[in-house]
């Protein structure tokens, strides 16, 4: 049997986190500490343990990090204010707010507060514009961080067929973007798409983004494909429940390589976050990147 290659997130993550870590010493000799404000709102617990995750990362990278915790009961008007003061905050180089916002907060009109110098999570209007005409704004972490795992298989993009599974903001459009930048011929499909498995099928490259526990069977990929698995859904087991991707993983020997959920994307997302804001610092303040 073939095995496909594994695309170790965890390890990269790591490289990325100490590149970061060594930035952040160089920008230090210069007086600068970069600084990244997190902002959650209210107690939902998985936002609780992303934000624990952040501000201890950012920690260990050498990033200043602004915790912001308000009730639920926060007013939009009062987030807003807060929004504005962070913005205008010397110290502070990324501003992330913690989403999803109780409802009574409408998330667009905070996301567009945000300073597009300052939006690390590269939600922003002017970003969302920057990368749709391949002008360096900030990024969005998930999609940066596939980007950066496929770059680890793949050493020619120009050309190749990626088929994108989901349509989100925060993942499947700015992937495809990001795919298509690099002269991909790329399709993104969603759930009204028919003929999924067949458009699957044409797939060089193939990024899943859907929530979907295992979605994508094992006859759906062509032999030699690329596959990054975004999704991470918890399932019921016998023993308890367990986290598993997209893709049906145990199904994927004729892969040309993947990435394991958990183990791939995953550990990308705060490791790009720790990059953005560093280059965010730089960038405020016109400085090259480090060597
Ligand atoms: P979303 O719910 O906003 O979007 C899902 C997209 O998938 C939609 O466009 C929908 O049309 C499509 N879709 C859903 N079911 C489908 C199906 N059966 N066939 C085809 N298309 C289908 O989700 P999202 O925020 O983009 O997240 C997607 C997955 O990625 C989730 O499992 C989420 O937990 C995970 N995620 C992981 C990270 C990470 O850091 N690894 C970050 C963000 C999201």
């Amino acid at each position: 049997m073939i095995m496909a290659r594994l695309i170790d997130g965890a390890r990269l993550a790591e490289q990325v986190r100490a590149a970061v870590a060594a930035e952040t010493a160089s920008l230090r000799a210069t007086g600068v500490t970069a600084g990244l404000a997190v902002v959650l709102i209210g107690e939902n617990p998985a936002s609780q343990i992303y934000v624990r995750s952040k501000v201890r990362q950012c920690k260990a990278a050498g990033i200043a990090s602004y915790e912001h915790r308000l009730p639920a009961t926060t007013t939009e008007d009062e987030l807003l204010a807060l929004i504005a003061q962070l913005n205008a905050d010397e110290a502070v180089d990324g501003v992330l707010v913690q989403l999803p916002l109780p409802p009574h907060i409408d998330s667009d009109r905070v996301l567009d507060a945000i300073d597009p110098l300052k939006d690390v999570d590269g939600f922003h209007p002017v970003n969302v514009g920057r990368l749709s005409i391949g002008s360096g704004g900030l990024i969005p972490c998930t999609p940066l961080g596939c980007m950066m795992l496929l770059d680890t298989v793949v050493e020619n993009y120009r050309g190749m067929k990626a088929v994108v599974i989901g349509k989100s903001n925060i993942v499947g459009k700015p992937v495809a973007m990001l795919l298509l930048e690099r002269e991909c011929t790329v399709t993104v499909t969603h759930i009204a798409t028919r003929n999924l498995p067949e458009i699957v099928r044409t797939a060089d490259i193939l990024v899943v983004a859907a929530g979907s526990p295992g979605l994508v069977r094992g006859d759906w990929v062509k032999p030699g494909a690329v596959i990054i698995d975004v999704g991470i859904n918890r399932i019921s087991t016998p023993d308890g429940s367990r986290i598993v991707g997209d893709v049906a993983f145990e199904e994927m020997a004729h892969a040309g390589a993947v990435t394991p959920v958990p183990g791939g994307v995953g550990p990308m997302t705060i490791a790009c976050l720790l990059q953005n804001t560093v280059q965010a610092a730089r960038r405020r303040r016109s400085l090259p990147r480090a060597a």
